[in-house]
Formats: structure tokens, sequence, C-alpha cells
């Protein structure tokens, strides 16, 4: 990914409109089944290209509640794959072309400690 919503969303919606690739579905279409928002990493690009920072954790009203995830990359691939995942979709990372813009000041540890994107 990317960036990810935990379970303290409060399904409000500021996020989801703001996101310029469309990332971001709302409860109804989770698809791991939990009733809060959802953002793809497939289609996630940490706002590069877009904004300084990640637009739906700059208008999220929840702390913390957005968080680094992995880069999408075939570097993570397995990461990304079934069971490994929230969703347990596999998802393919098998080549470069599949790979998703990411953040790269942002360290792989706080990545893995999901770190909020937005701290007080
Ligand atoms: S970080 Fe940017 S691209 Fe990724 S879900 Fe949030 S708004 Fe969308
Ligand atoms: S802005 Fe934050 S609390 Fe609101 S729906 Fe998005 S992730 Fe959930």
């Amino acid at each position: 990914m990317a960036v990810i919503i935990n379970d303290t969303c409060i399904n409000c919606a500021a996020c989801i409109d703001e996101c310029p690739v469309e990332a971001i579905v709302d409860e109804d279409d989770n698809p791991t089944g939990e009733e809060y928002y959802y953002v793809y990493p497939d289609k996630c690009v940490e706002c590069v290209g877009y904004h300084d920072t990640p637009a739906c954790a700059e208008a999220c009203p929840t702390e913390g509640c957005i968080t680094w995830d992995m880069p999408f990359t075939a570097e993570n691939k397995d990461f990304f794959s079934g069971a490994n995942y929230l969703d347990g979709h596999n998802y393919g990372i098998n080549d470069a072309d599949a790979e998703m813009p990411f953040r790269d000041d942002i360290s792989a540890d706080d990545r893995k400690a999901r770190k909020p994107v937005v701290e007080d």
C-alpha cells in the first residue's frame, strides 16, 4: 500500500473524496468485511504527484486512524499475497509495471509499525 485505515474509523466520509485516485471505499464495499473504510493497496499512490502528504490522512478527524503500510512493490510481493494481507486477496505484483509510487522518506520500520500518517 500505501496507507491503511484501521478500526478506529468512524465512517465519516471525510477522506473518500480527497483521494485523487479513488483508492478508498466505504464500509459497504470493504473487502475485508469490516464495517469501516478501506484503502486498496494496488490503487493508492500515497498521493505522490498530487499532494505533499496523503490527503486522506490530512482530512481524517480520527487521530491515528490512517497509518503507513508497506510500499506496494515487487519486493513486498509476499506481504500482499493472499492470507498474508488484510483482505486475503493475492494482489500479484509480478513485475515493476504493477508497482505503485510510494514515499521513500518513510522508513520500513515506521511502515511495519503502522505509524500514523499524521501525528499530533
Ligand atoms: S494516500 Fe492519497 S492516494 Fe492513498 S488512499 Fe490516501 S488519498 Fe488516496
Ligand atoms: S476520514 Fe478517517 S474516520 Fe472518516 S471515513 Fe475516512 S478513515 Fe474513517
